[in-house]
């Protein structure tokens, strides 16, 4: 199975993609976690154009495209092997991302972006995608509690672009209910991994 989570600026993705990783593997399936941008070597490389350049070095368009290109790379070289292999696949962000921040946030278009999706991996999508919610407020303490997390740009980003985002992904759960479902990210961890797992319920053997 092939499992996206997905999230704004701190609502605790990364805690909980490893929590949720070592909670499958402790049912006995084998799990590889995987990340975007990024989760194979050519992916990785376009995550550094991505995230190391100063902002506003890329236009909106060509930054769209690169996250579609990363995601083409990670689909190939890694997560369809590994799903072929048997493997669980359980990545931190995938198209949805994409859809939220490229898509809504940047205002390209959800579809505009679908579409480079159908283009680069034939629209390969998740059996179920996980989004983790918190009110703006609690999210915008969590993230800037913690020091230099790799992409961070929640300090430079008003708002209104972190509500977009947040739009952007419930537009996908409205959408797409079978595949897409809101979680809330409130309360302690191990309550919030709880969820995730009983909204995986059904894919679990
Ligand atoms: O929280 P995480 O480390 O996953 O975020 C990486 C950065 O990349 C964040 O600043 C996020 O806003 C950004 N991003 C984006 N578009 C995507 C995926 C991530 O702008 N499709």
């Amino acid at each position: 199975r092939f499992i996206s989570l997905e999230g704004g600026e701190g609502v605790g993705k990364s805690t909980q993609v490893a929590a949720l990783a070592a909670a499958l593997e402790g049912r006995g399936l084998k799990v590889l976690v995987s990340r975007e941008p990024g989760g194979s070597p050519g992916a990785e490389a376009i995550r550094k154009l991505l995230l190391e350049g100063e902002e506003g070095r890329w236009s909106p368009r060509a930054e769209a495209l690169l996250f579609a290109a990363a995601r083409a790379d990670h689909c190939e070289k890694t997560i369809q092997p590994a799903l072929a292999a048997g493997t669980w696949v359980l990545t931190d962000r995938f198209l949805d991302s994409s859809l939220a921040y490229q898509g809504e946030a940047a205002a390209l278009g959800i579809e505009a972006v679908r579409d480079l999706h159908r283009f680069g991996s034939l629209d390969f999508v998740p059996d179920r995608t996980l989004v983790l919610q918190l009110p703006e407020a609690e999210a915008g303490a969590r993230a800037r509690s913690r020091d230099g997390h790799a992409g961070d740009r929640i300090g430079s980003r008003p708002p209104s672009y972190h509500a977009a985002v947040d739009a952007g992904f419930r537009a996908m759960a409205a959408k797409e209910p079978n595949r897409v479902k809101l979680i809330d990210a409130s309360g302690n961890p191990a309550t919030v991994t709880a969820r995730l797992l009983y909204a995986l319920g059904d894919l679990l053997p």
